[in-house]
């Protein structure tokens, strides 16, 4: 084999943790192997840049791991590289001999309940993109500062962000990388008061221990529960003994000490409420009050304890409200969509035609378009290696693309697409860091695709003139 030949190529489209994680699985495993990463946007890390919270930076510093992998020989970036506009799959089949996806999930989930188009609802991905300068959410208006009580329906972590990032001082994330236009804005926020809804009990919050402790942390916040809220019901006290996970035992024993403790008079507040669900969103051309309902939990044929309406409701006031219910994928044209479950339709990875369907020979599936939105960065991990090694088997047993060409950089520069590099990014990154520490800031994020292309060209032209 020529050392300019790799053996196997693999093409990855994304370059968000499952990516990282599929890359470097397959980088240990197949010496000689070139895998290239593409992502639509010109800079790597998916949600690690655009989804955890600005003042997650420790949870951030995962990228250390991703450059030691993009430091390893055989590993390319191509960023500003959209599948579906820039590239077909038919181009990824014709160089590629496996392709994996790994676009995530860049959707919300709708909560289908009358009144979700006003004016002040939002969903709370779009907060998250928001601030964290995503390309796709810079134009989001959020009026914070005529707001007093926000609703948030769900509670998992990203509602655990949006609650964080709402009531903490604004010159708390002043020094992250949070974008400038949402500092400003939360600087203007008059937000005192957000209550999650959570349609299941204390059993079932979907929030990490940790995330809610934080929460109680931050300087001039109460963590309000009703101790009705708190206490447990027969069913979901029996599961959790059977089942539940250390997680929500200790979230259940922090929900009903903060239910025993009551407030303390601080100025804002996050008030928990449980077994709530919201049937209507009503306003006058913007959201003024949540209807919801309440409910009780009853044993699915499974055992876990679901929420049935108990027939009777209450209209809460609230001057925004966020749906914090999941992300959702979105279809990439030639790449098949399981509609229902809103992610690329496989087996274990495989990629099928449709769900049920035939395996599609030389296409897989990892991360959050594989599984569908859940787990933590970690999670990728186990999961990109599982995908790797039904690549793994089905390499050995032939069933392989057949690609007819080689670099898919040549058919790129012939197209005019300027594909940003590793190399590129690593400017672009050193520019970031740079432009923050003279604002005394961690880093300062360019936000629009064009200003990122034009700093990337002046960079490479930067570079290019100093030899
Ligand atoms: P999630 O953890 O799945 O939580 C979704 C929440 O929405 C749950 O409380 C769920 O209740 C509720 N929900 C779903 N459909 C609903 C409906 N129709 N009406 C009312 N409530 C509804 O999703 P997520 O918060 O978007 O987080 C996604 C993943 O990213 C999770 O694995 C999360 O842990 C992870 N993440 C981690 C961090 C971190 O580590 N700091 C930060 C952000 C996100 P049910 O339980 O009743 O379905």
């Amino acid at each position: 084999m020529q050392a300019d030949k790799p053996a196997l190529r693999v093409a990855v489209v994304g370059a968000g943790p499952s990516a990282f994680y599929t890359a470097e699985a397959l980088l240990k495993q197949t010496p000689g192997i070139q895998v290239d990463l593409f992502d639509r946007l010109p800079v790597p890390f998916g949600l690690v840049r655009t989804g955890v919270a600005p003042d997650h930076q420790n949870i951030k510093g995962v990228v250390k791991v991703y450059d030691k992998i993009a430091a390893t020989t055989g590993f390319r970036f191509f960023g500003n590289v959209r599948l579906g506009r820039d590239l077909a799959v038919d181009d990824l089949t014709a160089h590629y001999h496996q392709v994996v996806y790994a676009f995530g999930c860049e959707s919300d989930t709708k909560l289908a309940v009358p009144g979700e188009d006003l004016a002040g609802v939002h969903a709370a991905t779009d907060f998250v993109g928001w601030y964290n300068g995503h390309t796709d959410h810079r134009a989001h208006r959020f009026d914070l500062a005529n707001a007093r009580r926000v609703a948030i329906v769900g509670n998992g972590n990203v509602a655990m962000d949006v609650a964080r990032v709402l009531l903490a001082p604004a010159d708390h994330l002043a020094s992250t990388d949070i974008a400038d236009h949402a500092l400003e804005v939360l600087r203007t926020s008059r937000v005192e008061e957000v209550v999650l809804l959570g349609r299941r009990g204390p059993a079932q919050a979907a929030f990490s221990p940790k995330e809610i402790e934080e929460i109680a942390e931050l300087p001039d916040v109460d963590v309000l529960v009703d101790p009705a809220d708190a206490a447990v019901d027969p069913l979901s006290a029996a599961w959790l003994e059977k089942e539940g996970a250390r997680s929500q035992q200790r979230n259940v024993k922090f929900l009903q000490e903060r239910a025993a403790a009551g407030g303390s008079g601080k100025h804002k507040r996050l008030r928990c409420r449980f077994l709530v669900g919201p049937t209507a969103i009503l306003g006058a051309g913007k959201v003024q009050q949540v209807r919801i309902e309440h409910m009780q939990l009853v044993a699915a044929a499974d055992g876990t304890p679901r929420p049935q309406p108990r027939g009777t409701s209450e209209e809460l006031a609230v001057d925004l409200l966020f749906k914090a219910i999941g992300y959702r994928g979105v279809p990439v044209p030639d790449v098949p969509f399981d509609d229902k479950k809103g992610i690329v339709p496989n087996v274990d990875g495989r990629v099928v035609d449709k769900p049920g369907g035939a395996v599609r020979t030389g296409h897989y599936a990892v991360g959050w378009c594989k599984r569908g939105p859940t787990g933590l960065i970690g999670t990728n991990s186990l999961d990109a290696k599982a995908t790797v090694e039904a690549m793994r088997q089905d390499a050995g047993a032939g069933k392989l693309l057949q690609p007819r060409l080689a670099d898919i950089a040549r058919l790129l520069q012939a197209r005019g697409v300027d594909a940003v590099s590793w190399q590129d990014w690593q400017r672009l990154d050193a520019f970031e860091l740079q432009q923050g520490q003279q604002r005394g800031k961690l880093r300062q994020k360019l936000v629009g695709i064009d200003e990122m292309m034009a700093q990337v060209r002046a960079l490479r032209a930067a570079a290019a003139k100093s030899g």
